[in-house]
């Protein structure tokens, strides 16, 4: 890859694989100290089109890409779900390595929390009112883990998928509260021709169940029309949601919102631009997804 920054290039060797932090650490301020950019897309591994478009993106907007493999058990709900979440790095390397990403940093469980490891960055009052799905111990996993990620790569862009707005509105208010420098770019959601966004827990679906979790984009596509059409009472909107995913026979319905996209606070009356989100179960397989609407002028 060659980088052009004002009248250098950069000539960056091809991708490398990095799984010690300190060496991570060291590679980062080399780079930064020759003012180079980094982007960092924090990944679980088992790359899809939805990693994908997370790197074309921040491609575009950095220098240099990192991309990280970490999947922990304390970023799963239960131990059975952190047992049974696929794994495949050798693919995962090698889809990456035609992506053009400069360094795959994928630590070990004992690099990134030895055994002794007892201190914790939580989000206080955010987003719990929303969030009855998401156990705390769970964002305090998700904060914890990006800040040490953000500490060893100190990256200036953090992409995030909107379909995981949540934990991005989260990790942004984090890295303000924190005073944190890095800015948090939100990537849209890509998917299938049907709908279905693009998602490791995909991999557990059947195709009669892929065609059935299409019910999800469906589900929110009908709510941004009505909110498009001038729709303003969010509770109406969640129950339509709610009754389109109910209407699917092998969905089981888990949540819905309509919230603030900053602050995550449930919306009573909508106006300007909302987050909305639904959650469903295919099967044994729990899957999300999100869209911003926004709602004509009153
Ligand atoms: P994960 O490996 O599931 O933790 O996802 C890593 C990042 O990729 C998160 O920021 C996700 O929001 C993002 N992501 C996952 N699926 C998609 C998708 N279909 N489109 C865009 N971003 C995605």
């Amino acid at each position: 890859m060659i980088c052009m920054r004002g009248d250098f290039h950069y000539h960056v060797a091809p991708m490398e694989i990095v799984n010690r932090s300190s060496r991570m650490s060291a590679i980062s301020a080399k780079l930064i100290s020759t003012e180079m950019q980094i982007g960092l897309v924090p990944t679980m591994g088992v790359i899809h089109p939805g990693h994908i478009s997370l790197i074309d993106a921040a491609r575009e907007m950095t220098d240099l890409v990192v991309v990280s493999i970490f999947a922990h058990r304390m970023l799963f709900l239960s131990e059975q779900e952190y047992l049974q979440y696929p794994r495949d790095f050798t693919a995962d390397v090698d889809l990456l390595s035609q992506q053009n990403v400069d360094y795959v940093f994928a630590p070990s469980e004992e690099e990134m929390y030895p055994g002794n490891h007892s201190t914790y960055i939580q989000v206080e009052n955010f987003g719990v009112k929303l969030t009855g799905n998401l156990q705390p111990l769970l964002w305090r996993g998700l904060t914890t883990t990006i800040m040490k990620m953000i500490h060893i790569v100190r990256p200036s862009f953090l992409f995030l998928g909107l379909k995981d707005a949540l934990q991005g509105a989260v990790l942004r208010k984090m890295i303000r509260d924190l005073s944190l420098g890095t800015e948090v770019v939100v990537a849209p959601v890509a998917r299938h021709p049907s709908g279905l966004a693009y998602g490791t827990r995909n991999i557990f679906l059947t195709d009669a169940q892929k065609a059935a979790a299409s019910v999800l984009y469906r589900s929110l596509k009908l709510a941004e029309e009505a909110i498009t059409g001038g729709a303003r009472q969010a509770g109406k909107v969640i129950q339509e949601i709610k009754k389109t995913v109910e209407s699917e026979p092998m969905a089981e319905f888990e949540f819905a919102f309509v919230a603030d996209p900053e602050s995550l606070d449930p919306v009573g009356r909508i106006g300007g631009t909302v987050l909305i989100g639904v959650g469903a179960r295919i099967g044994t397989t729990s899957l999300n997804d999100s869209l911003l609407a926004e709602s004509p002028a009153e």
